[in-house]
């Protein structure tokens, strides 16, 4: 009988490691979140190893940018970027394009057209210099192939999808909506994006701002319920983050691509009242399961306004921060695990 048991414990060991080994190797639809400082850079790799990149951080005299996103693409095993998408002529999303060109060959890019406001004129032209030859513009309502992971295309230039994806529908916040009126227009042009694998879903809408995001979510929600949602500009919520959208896509989990003084806890421009208001407004969205932030917000230090530190992958000043990325990695059943880079800690996250 005692060897039977024993045997037994035996047979389960084997079973339970065979699995642990199936789970590992099986494919995930892998975010890097890589730290740019207050700027975007989100590196997408696909289950078949597909990779596309939105956007490229700032222009810096060394480079940093864009080598934390080589880095990050090494990382993933990645050789090259497949496609790269620029949401909008911002120096915080568009600045490292020219340096990360000289690193890592991109094969393709995307973007809301070749338009901009007259004082980001120079971003375009260094796009253009690195993608003239390889662009196309993508259309709100296109769905673009990505290995088994789709890509709605939700807002381009200006202009949002007619039709609502992923079960979105009447949205009943509409009732009470808060508006306000349009900021800078380069924002209002971000290329956001729906990605779906399976039962997982991520939504990254660039700088799309409060007006647009009513827009986009009021009478109907068109963008339905999301597992994880990157933060619009960069967790700055006076001018983004409205309620009445954030609060209908009741995401799972917030990822706040923030700097250490930029961001969550600040000023958006345009806005001379400093408000703390916006990570409380993260933690009351409905179904919130984590908040994972890039940095702890040096404009608003207080705990009760950061998530906790195992979550948040720069704790201190730009120099120390070492720029570690957060990842995301998702299995076609929902269910996904976050990643910090500085120190590991990781949590799973079950499909809803
Ligand atoms: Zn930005």
């Amino acid at each position: 009988m005692r060897r039977v048991a024993r045997a037994s414990v035996w047979l389960a060991v084997f079973v339970c490691g065979a699995v642990a080994t199936a789970a590992a190797q099986s494919p995930t639809f892998d975010i890097y979140w890589v730290d740019v400082e207050g700027g975007a850079a989100t590196l997408v790799v696909s289950p078949t190893g597909e990779s596309l990149l939105v956007d490229t951080g700032w222009d810096t005299d060394d480079d940093r940018d864009a080598q934390r996103i080589v880095a990050a693409a090494t990382e993933a095993g990645l050789t090259q970027i497949d496609q790269l998408v620029i949401t909008h002529y911002h120096a915080d999303h568009v600045g490292g394009l020219r340096a990360l060109a000289e690193l890592i060959p991109i094969v393709s890019c995307l973007d809301h057209g070749t338009n901009t406001e007259e004082s980001n004129q120079r971003w375009v032209d260094v796009y253009l210099e690195v993608c003239g030859d390889k662009r196309a513009a993508v259309e709100a309502g296109q769905t673009l192939p990505f290995g088994p992971v789709a890509i709605d295309i939700i807002a381009s230039d200006n202009r949002l999808l007619d039709t609502p994806v992923n079960g979105g529908g009447p949205n009943p916040l509409c009732a009470t909506a808060e508006r306000k009126t349009q900021a800078s227009p380069e924002n209002q042009r971000s290329v956001g994006a729906l990605f779906t694998y399976g039962r997982f879903t991520f939504l990254d809408l660039g700088d799309l701002n409060w007006a647009k995001e009513i827009e986009l979510s009021c009478p109907v929600n068109k963008v339905g319920e999301v597992a994880v949602y990157q933060t619009s500009r960069h967790g700055a919520f006076d001018d983004a983050g409205a309620p009445t959208h954030l609060y209908a896509i009741k995401p799972q989990v917030v990822v706040v691509n923030n700097g250490p003084r930029k961001g969550l806890g600040g000023t958006s421009p345009g806005f001379t009242e400093v408000s703390t208001a916006h990570y409380e407004r993260i933690a009351a969205s409905p179904g919130i399961e984590g908040i994972w932030q890039a940095h702890r917000s040096l404009l608003d230090p207080d705990p009760a306004h950061n998530t906790a530190a195992e979550r948040i992958a720069n704790l201190g000043e730009t120099d120390a921060s070492g720029g570690h990325w957060i990842r995301a990695s998702a299995s076609q059943d929902g269910t996904f695990t976050m990643t910090n880079g500085r120190n590991g800690f990781s949590q799973r996250y079950s499909a809803r």
